[in-house]
């Protein structure tokens, strides 16, 4: 039995963080606001800013310099709102149960396809204002906007709607299918589609000032793509959008670093079995450490061999990954250094990839996933802590 150091090493961290840099959100921010330029920067902050947190990681954002504000649901939008920030706020995705009465009166900006259209008049003409409005053109994702065969009826009908007074056609926008992979053609087919789409609306009476199409992947590797206003995620975040290019390649800094402290650190023999069905045994004397993160708290239950890093040496996870707790196996080294308890010391899953530490991408690829999902789905039970707020 090894015991714990009666001092805690850690600066009053919970026991388990996803630390939040926000100098990293800041950072980010500036280097991509000055690719954009002239392009504005609209900070993608949906799904409560890809985890790190939609209020703080906003503020930043906008001290930083962007201008704009993106989210998919109005219920997200409104929620910035109720926070006082005052800057333009959009939001795209809606269903026929969606509060537009609500976004129109908080002067929420609104995608807008085609059937939300009679929604948002029909909200706008109850509150006696004018209803601010992007309308959306599907260039080849297949999702969300207008296919371009009903684009012509849908700028007519918006056009009317602006000369009663009821909307007024800010923007026309459209969204990026391959972008990470920047010698894909199909980039150039949905910009020729969104200039014939813009073309259109200008010639059927509309005056949008804001043109946007660009993703984070446009806006690093498509300058071609920035128009009026970039939309950029992932990359504000710290985190590359590129299979083949790391956050440093790209001068990004990761905002997100998830860690916690080793729970357990025992010797256990040759063939001692590890975790739920026995996946993993040892195969000789060892150590092993207990990590009290799971998939309650977000990490995928498939990452077995995902790093975890202690004391300056990273670890692959072994056996399975369970609610609320995995496994590293420190190896003979630790056994031999018996007494020297790693039971407090901190245990980092991922951060900024310096210095040895791993990045979201090693636990993505651990998952078989991206890494935006990785950060993304880190579970309300992690407490977010905000440095250099
Ligand atoms: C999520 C999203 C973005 C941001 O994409 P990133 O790849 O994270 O930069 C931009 N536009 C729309 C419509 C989105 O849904």
């Amino acid at each position: 039995m090894k015991s714990a150091a009666l001092s805690t090493s850690t600066d009053r961290l919970p026991e388990r963080a996803a630390v939040i840099d926000l100098d990293a959100i800041r950072h980010n921010v500036r280097h991509l606001a000055a690719l954009a330029a002239p392009a504005r920067l609209m900070a993608v902050v949906k799904a409560d800013a890809y985890g790190h947190g939609a209020i703080p990681v906003a503020h930043a954002a906008l001290e930083a310099g962007a201008d704009w504000l993106g989210v998919a649901h109005i219920s997200e939008a409104l929620a910035l709102r109720a926070a006082a920030i005052p800057v333009p706020v959009l939001a795209w995705l809606h269903t026929t149960d969606s509060d537009f009465h609500a976004a129109v009166a908080a002067d929420i900006d609104l995608g807008c396809s085609g059937w939300e259209l009679a929604h948002i008049v029909a909200a706008a003409q109850q509150l006696r204002k004018t209803a601010r409005i992007h309308l959306k053109i599907d260039t080849g994702l297949g999702r969300n906007g207008s296919t371009p065969e009903d684009w012509p009826d849908l700028v007519a009908v918006a056009r009317q709607a602006e000369l009663t007074g009821d909307v007024t056609v800010v923007g026309i926008f459209s969204h990026l299918a391959v972008a990470d992979e920047p010698s894909r053609v199909e980039t150039d087919e949905q910009l020729a589609v969104f200039t014939t789409a813009v073309a259109q609306a200008q010639a059927a009476g509309l005056d949008p000032v804001v043109r946007h199409l660009a993703n984070s992947a446009g806006v690093l590797s498509r300058p071609d793509t920035h128009f009026d206003l970039v939309r950029a995620g992932l990359a504000i975040y710290g985190l590359s959008p590129f299979a083949d290019k790391t956050s440093a390649d790209l001068g990004l800094r990761p905002a997100m670093k998830l860690r916690t402290l080793v729970s357990v650190c025992k010797d256990v023999p040759a063939e001692q079995g590890v975790s739920y069905g026995l996946s993993y045994r040892t195969t000789a004397p060892t150590t092993l450490a207990l990590i009290p993160l799971g998939y309650a708290d977000g990490i995928p239950r498939i990452a077995t061999g995902g790093p975890v890093r202690v004391n300056g040496v990273t670890y692959p996870v072994v056996g399975r990954i369970a609610m609320d707790q995995m496994v590293i196996d420190l190896g003979e080294a630790a056994l031999v250094a018996s007494g020297a308890s790693v039971i407090g010391a901190e245990a980092v899953l991922f951060g900024s990839g310096d210095d040895g530490e791993a990045s979201a991408d090693e636990w993505a690829a651990a998952a078989g996933t991206i890494n935006y999902e990785v950060v993304t789905r880190i579970s309300p039970r992690v407490p977010r802590v905000y440095r250099n707020a």
